[in-house]
């Protein structure tokens, strides 16, 4: 599957650490436990994005973290 077709979210880490944030294709609530790929590659805060796994449909998708403030 093409990279292209991933789909790519904005959240705010805390709702993501907290299971707030929803998967774009079947809103299930997806958090920590189920990221496959964290990217550390923006300092000074990682993760600053990660590549989440569905636990109900499987699929991947990008998930970037909003800056908190
Ligand atoms: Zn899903």
């Amino acid at each position: 599957m093409a990279t292209a077709d991933k789909q790519r979210i904005r959240t705010d880490r805390a709702d993501f650490l907290a299971y707030r944030t929803l998967c774009p294709t079947c809103a299930a609530p997806v958090g920590p436990r189920f990221v496959t790929r964290e990217h550390l590659d923006i300092p000074p805060d990682p993760p600053y994005a990660a590549t989440v796994r569905c636990p109900k449909g499987g699929e991947t998708f990008e998930v970037l973290f909003l800056e908190a403030r």
